[in-house]
């Protein structure tokens, strides 16, 4: 099994029916790119651009930034990159940028509100990532977003960017990483030109359940039919502005989070690169119709534990 799946692995993942689930990876580091398509990547649909800052004595340059994103942008050769702004803050903090103490971090100045408030980390990485986008297809992404004015905030920041430079517009999307999100998603939907669901986060913040608990972790579990209810509902908000919806957490890599969320209406599924063969062979077998029944079934479910029992 494991030999076809790797066979059929640049393929892409159609439903017995027809149906087309985009299939595209998580990475974090430049030389992934490359690796990624060699996995079956249809592109990058989460570039976490933290770790290009991370294990670093100082932050990169634009132009150190600008060569990263156009060495993944050649290595995709065509293929879409989301390159998700700088979410540090939470459990990821950078050596030679000391934060303000916060009792609770992964409430505090993180992801978009630290970029927000530190124009010398956000501007040269808006700057670069304008610049590479001249050299191929690329989407800007914001993470943890909470209100309409992170997101107002945020572009009024690019596109002033993008203006000094004279680029091209490029598609901005959101992470929907925070119930609040959800909860506005209808609002947020007419704006963005995309959404990327978080499954990560959007569970650790709606059971208020820190991710990396050691005693929490069994339950910190992305397939709970509150979370489904949450992916369910941007869906749908999505849907009436025609906007589509991504994953980018450890959902679309679970082969029965993958049959799930195809059946809620996601259309791409972004995902570590040894998840992606099996995950695409997965697909394969079943249509469109079957991942919407089991969906609709997962959505009348109380636990997370008979939601895995659907497998
Ligand atoms: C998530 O929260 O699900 C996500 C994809 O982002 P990260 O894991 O980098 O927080
Ligand atoms: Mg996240």
């Amino acid at each position: 099994q494991r030999e076809t799946e790797n066979q059929t692995r640049y393929q892409p993942a159609i439903l017995t029916d027809g149906h087309r689930v985009e299939i595209v990876a998580n990475i974090g580091k430049a030389a992934e790119a490359a690796a990624a398509v060699e996995a079956g990547a249809e592109g990058i649909g989460l570039l976490r651009t933290e770790f290009l800052f991370l294990d670093r004595e100082s932050a990169p340059t634009e132009d150190e930034q600008y060569a990263a994103y156009t060495e993944m942008i050649r290595a995709l050769n065509g293929l879409p990159l989301i390159i998700r702004t700088l979410d540090i803050g939470g459990d990821k903090v950078l050596p030679y940028h000391p934060l303000a103490k916060e009792d609770n971090p992964f409430l505090g100045v993180r992801g978009i509100r630290l970029c927000l408030r530190e124009p010398d980390l956000f501007l040269p990485q808006l700057r670069a990532i304008y610049r590479a986008s001249q050299n191929g297809p690329v989407k800007i992404m914001f993470p943890m977003i909470a209100t309409l004015e992170d997101w107002h905030a945020a572009c009024e920041v690019a596109e002033k960017v993008r203006l000094e430079i004279g680029a091209d517009p490029v598609d901005m999307g959101i992470m929907i990483e925070v119930p609040s999100a959800v909860l506005m998603a209808a609002e947020f939907a007419k704006e963005v030109d995309f959404f990327s669901i978080g499954t990560n986060d959007l569970t650790q913040y709606t059971l208020a359940m820190d991710r990396m608990h050691p005693a929490l972790a069994k339950n910190v579990d992305g397939l709970h039919p509150a979370v489904l209810r949450l992916i369910d509902q941007t869906v749908r908000a999505a849907t009436k502005e025609n906007k589509w919806v991504g994953v980018c957490g450890g959902v679309a890599g679970d082969p029965l989070g993958a049959l799930i969320l195809t059946g809620l209406g996601v259309t791409e599924l972004s995902m570590s690169l040894p998840s992606i063969a099996a995950v695409k062979a997965r697909l394969r077998t079943t249509s469109k119709a079957k991942t919407q029944s089991l969906a609709q079934k997962a959505l009348t479910l109380s636990t997370a534990s008979e939601v895995r029992a659907l497998a």
